[in-house]
């Protein structure tokens, strides 16, 4: 339909008498800001913060390949801590973490996007455990199955706290798997604190540790446990003669302290400031378009 320019002139000024109008109403008419957002994205969830790591995780076979790489490395320093051992020697020993080192929670990291949350969630977390969904990470079976064919002693340390149970969940897990060594003096659970040190300390009296397995460097040493970025990286540069050879780095794109070091909390809160601070340091270097 054409419209006539009389036709068009009354529009014009019936829409600007509205125009006025709306310039005369009280302030109540706005619209609200949104709400602080303290749950997951605001949509069907397609923007989830989360969306890309947990693909990653579920889908790509570099994710496993990193696994077999991690594992295979390991295994190439115990057969040659192997060959070169003389009698009195102290045994030989793994340390190894077990959340996304050896067991996956894939399942669990699924479920919080389906759920339309994007920020680790610790009650979740806690209600999962006890579902013994964990899935064994690539080569492990592998690795494993060699350490106990080679009398190479594997001590498991994790940070876990779900209560009272922690710790039958945790070696519940680890008999799930069949990996060996799963007994309380192989098994620490540390349920208030996340400091591996001490107890890698005194395996290392007893032990010739060969290798050290984790996904986060913690893992490693306690020093790393550092809030700030740069000082992390920089900690990380000054053992890199140990990387690849006793510690044994696997992939975590969802969690772990190198959030920490963003957020000043490994589990931050699913808030929208977290949520600009997470793209703060995504942008971190970026290209200006020029
Ligand atoms: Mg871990």
């Amino acid at each position: 339909m054409k419209l006539t320019s009389r036709r068009c002139l009354t529009m014009l000024l019936a829409a600007c008498s509205c125009a006025a109008a709306f310039a005369q109403a009280p302030a109540a008419t706005t619209t609200p800001p949104p709400a602080p957002n303290t749950t997951g994205p605001r949509s069907a969830g397609v923007d989830n913060l989360l969306i890309a790591a947990v693909a990653w995780k579920q889908t790509a076979a570099e994710y496993r390949a990193l696994y077999h790489q991690g594992y295979n490395v390991a295994r190439m320093h115990l057969e040659l801590a192997l060959a070169k051992r003389k009698a009195g020697d102290k045994p030989l020993a793994v340390v190894s973490d077990v959340d996304d080192t050896i067991l996956l929670p894939l399942a669990y990291w699924g479920h919080l996007v389906n759920r339309n949350l994007d920020f680790f969630d610790d009650p979740i977390w806690d209600e999962w455990i006890p579902r013994n969904q964990m899935v064994l990470a690539p080569g492990a079976r592998e690795f494993f199955d060699f350490c106990a064919a080679n009398n190479v002693e594997v001590y498991y340390i994790t940070a876990r706290d779900q209560g009272e149970k922690t710790f039958d969940y945790a070696m519940e897990h680890l008999r799930l798997a069949k990996l060996p060594n799963v007994d309380k003096a192989h098994v620490t659970v540390l349920r208030d604190t996340s400091n591996k040190q001490n107890r890698q300390d005194e395996i290392a009296k007893t032990h010739d540790i060969v290798v050290f397995l984790g996904d986060s460097l913690n893992d490693f040493r306690r020093k790393y446990y550092t809030k700030d970025v740069d000082e992390r990286l920089k900690l990380m540069e000054s053992d890199r003669a140990e990387y690849g050879r006793r510690y044994i780095v696997f992939p975590n794109p969802t969690d772990g302290h190198w959030m920490r070091a963003i957020f000043g909390d490994s589990e931050p809160p699913p808030t929208d400031a977290n949520r600009e601070t997470f793209k703060k340091a995504a942008t971190r270097r970026s290209w200006d378009g020029k």
